[in-house]
Parts: C-alpha cells; sequence; structure tokens
C-alpha cells in the first residue's frame, strides 16, 4: 500500500468516529475552532535516520533546526502562526549527549527566530537509528486560514520561491559535494512563516500548502481536494539556479508555499508579495497559466536522479493507467480470438466425425442385408451421439 493509500484507510476507519470540533485529516494541518473568530491548528512530522537524513551528512544543530522547520511550514501553509511545539526524540546509544546537545541547540535557535515555545515532547532511546516527531501548534483568525481544499475554476497558481534547490542539493550530498550552497539549503531549509502569515490576510489567496513533497506531487492534492484540474506550463515553472525544470517540479523538500490566487487579484498579490518579501524572480506570477483548469496534468518522463520521486508516481500513475487500458483491451483481443480458434477446431472435429458416421451409416446402409445384429447396435449408437 502506498503512503496516501494508507492515510485514506486510516482516515476511512475513523471517518465514523466523533471528531470533537476538528477538521479531518488531509489538510497541512488540522484545525480546531477555539472561538472568539480564533483557530488553533495542529501538526505532526517524523523524520527517521536514513530516510529522512543521514547523520553521515548533516550536523546535529541542522537536523535540530530541520526537524522544526518542517513543521512550522506546515503551520504557515494554514496561513496561521506558529505558537508552540512538542518535540519526541529517540537516541541511539551512538548519538552521544554532545550530539544531542547540538540538536537542541539548532531546534532552539529556530524556535527563538519564530518565537515558538517548546511545550513538551518525549525521550527515549532507540536500538537503531534516530527518530524525531515534532508537534506543532499554530492559532490563527478563522477568516485567515486557507485550506488545500478552496482552488476554483480561473485561479492563478503560484509558488512563493524558486524550485529546485533543495533537490540539486540532496544531489550534490549524494554525490559526496556536501559544502555546497544548494547542500546547505538542503540541510537547512527556511520555512516560509512571515509569508504563510502575510498571504493568510489577503482574502484574494484561496487555496494553500506547502511544497514538501515537490510540486507536481503536491499540486495534484489542492486540485483533489478543490474538485479542479489545472494546466501547468511547464517550462515556466520557477527553476532556481542549478536546478532545471525537471528538478524544480518533482524534487521535494523546497518548503516553499504553493497557493492559488482569484485571478483578477493574482497580479498585484504578486507585486505586493514581491515588494513586501524583497522576492525578486520567485514569486512567479507568470510561472503558471491556469485555464479554468481543463487540463489536468503535465507528464513528466521517468528519470533516474534518486530525489526525483513524486513526478515519477504522477506520471507512472497517468502512464500506468494508459497501460492498464492497452492490456486489458490487448488481453480481450487475445481470448476472443484463441477462443474462437477453439471453438472452430472443437466444430471440425464434430464435423468430421458427422461425415464418418455418416460415410459409414451410408455404407453400410447398402450392406443392409448382410448387417449383424452387432453392426445394428453400433450404428444406431453412433447416430444417437449426434442427434
Ligand atoms: P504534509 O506533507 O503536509 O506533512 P502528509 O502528506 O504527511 O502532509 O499527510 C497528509 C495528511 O494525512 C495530513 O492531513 C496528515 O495529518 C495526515 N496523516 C498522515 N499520516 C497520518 C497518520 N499516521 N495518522 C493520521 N493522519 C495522518
Ligand atoms: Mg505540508
Amino acid at each position: 500500500m502506498t503512503e496516501f493509500g494508507f492515510i485514506d484507510s486510516i482516515k476511512n476507519l475513523f471517518a465514523p468516529l466523533p471528531d470533537n470540533g476538528f477538521e479531518g485529516i488531509g489538510d497541512d494541518c488540522s484545525v480546531l475552532s477555539v472561538g472568539g473568530g480564533e483557530s488553533l491548528v495542529f501538526t505532526a512530522d517524523l523524520l527517521t535516520e536514513g530516510v529522512h537524513f543521514l547523520r553521515t551528512a548533516t550536523s546535529p544543530r541542522e537536523l535540530g533546526r530541520k526537524s522544526l522547520a518542517v513543521n512550522l511550514s506546515d503551520v504557515a501553509a494554514m496561513g496561521a502562526r506558529p505558537v508552540a511545539t512538542l518535540l519526541s526524540i529517540a537516541l541511539p546509544a551512538d548519538a552521544a549527549d554532545a550530539w544531542a546537545a547540538e540538536f537542541m541547540l539548532g531546534y532552539r535557535e529556530l524556535s527563538e527566530e519564530f518565537g515558538v515555545t517548546l511545550a513538551g515532547g518525549d525521550t527515549t532511546r532507540s536500538l537503531s537509528g534516530l527518530t524525531i516527531n515534532v508537534t506543532a501548534i499554530g492559532r490563527a483568525a478563522d477568516a485567515h486560514l486557507k485550506r488545500r481544499s478552496d482552488a476554483r475554476p480561473g485561479d492563478v497558481i503560484f509558488t512563493a520561491g524558486e524550485l529546485g534547490t533543495s533537490g540539486a542539493g540532496l544531489q550534490d550530498i549524494l554525490a559526496g559535494r556536501c559544502d555546497t550552497p544548494a547542500a546547505a539549503v538542503h540541510r537547512n531549509p527556511q520555512p516560509q512563516v512571515a509569508e504563510g502569515i502575510w498571504l493568510g490576510s489577503r482574502p484574494e489567496v484561496r487555496a494553500m500548502m506547502d511544497l514538501s513533497d515537490g510540486l507536481a506531487s503536491d499540486l495534484k492534492h489542492i486540485l483533489d481536494r478543490s474538485g479542479v484540474g489545472a494546466e501547468v506550463a511547464v517550462e515556466q515553472i520557477p527553476a532556481a539556479p542549478g536546478a532545471d525544470v525537471r528538478m524544480a517540479a518533482c524534487s521535494g523538500e523546497d518548503y516553499k508555499l504553493l497557493l492559488t490566487a482569484a485571478p483578477e487579484a493574482a497580479e498585484r498579490l504578486a507585486a505586493d508579495f514581491r515588494i513586501r518579501f524583497a522576492i525578486k524572480k520567485s514569486f512567479a506570477l507568470q510561472a503558471y497559466h491556469s485555464n479554468n483548469y481543463k487540463l489536468l496534468w503535465m507528464i513528466l518522463k521517468r528519470t533516474k536522479a534518486p530525489q526525483i520521486l513524486s513526478g515519477d508516481i504522477v506520471a507512472m500513475t497517468f502512464i500506468g493507467k494508459l497501460v492498464s487500458v492497452f492490456v486489458t483491451i490487448y488481453t480481450i483481443f487475445v481470448v476472443a480470438i484463441v477462443t474462437g480458434v477453439v471453438v472452430n477446431y472443437y466444430g471440425q472435429i464434430v464435423e468430421m466425425q458427422r461425415r464418418e458416421t455418416a460415410m459409414m451409416f451410408l455404407d453400410k446402409l447398402e450392406r443392409l442385408p448382410e448387417l449383424s445384429k452387432e453392426d445394428l447396435e453400433d450404428i444406431s449408437k453412433r447416430v444417437q451421439k449426434f442427434r
């Protein structure tokens, strides 16, 4: 089962249980309205050694920052302000006290930068590998909350920055070049907290999420939950320096915000955003062209680059569907032809037997007066068989 298949099954399993005021599974955060026009939002993310990071390729301080950053990014994606986190960590014996202390310094640095309280958590030992879980809590005015489900036909799609730097960084790290600027960005992503809060306050922003798996995969979440399609001019995707368009579309962990905005206000929004956040070309009004969401998807070819996973999933799903339709049609043809051949062959055998019996019958008819009782019984049996 895929990750998303598993999440869907969890969703269905728990759907009949009381929601106690929480919005269900499926957005970057779960929302709980607390009255007075305000809501709290909740999110959790897990980082495991060997899957999300290599201890040999990242410093404990960077990992401390990144563990928090990925959660703050989910809070920002709702248009909310992060207020507190809970940190749970499983430490293996080979992660010494000094390692854990450095990790916490990194976690503290980013907590301080964004004014976030560490409100609790859990600490345990691990028999193998490090596991870090962070739960983040945010706060927002109800009217400022942005969800994945609010994109409408005609909206313009934006990214709040260039894409692909993190993917290029991962490629560098896997090639043993750990000290490139892109590798540093991959290890130390900056969540767009101020940007998310500001975009939350803009009513022309409709749907929003953060880009953790990659544009090709994540845009589909907005489309699915909003019940719309999108037309994407692939060549206009804002690729960061050092990343090609495929990497910008398919590689993950950029943690830039992805949003859709009402078409009539989109240009103004982009201009305001650029001025406010001193971003030159990265908030790209021209990056996406959505045309009443007619055409669903861009086709991305399979690539061998290890970090380009999400685009493959999308392309494979699309191509997989095509292949399965062809295979079904082909199978029906083959079955029909084989059945025809078998039926025809069997018919010919039956026909030959008929002829043989008829000939024998005629032959014996001529010699009727000489036939024995056994011959007559044999003829009777054969004729019975073809009645
Ligand atoms: P994100 O990339 O924004 O962190 P995910 O793709 O990890 O989001 O998760 C998608 C949705 O599924 C989110 O709403 C998340 O809360 C929910 N989810 C993921 N894993 C689980 C789980 N094990 N139990 C309940 N909800 C989950
Ligand atoms: Mg997210």
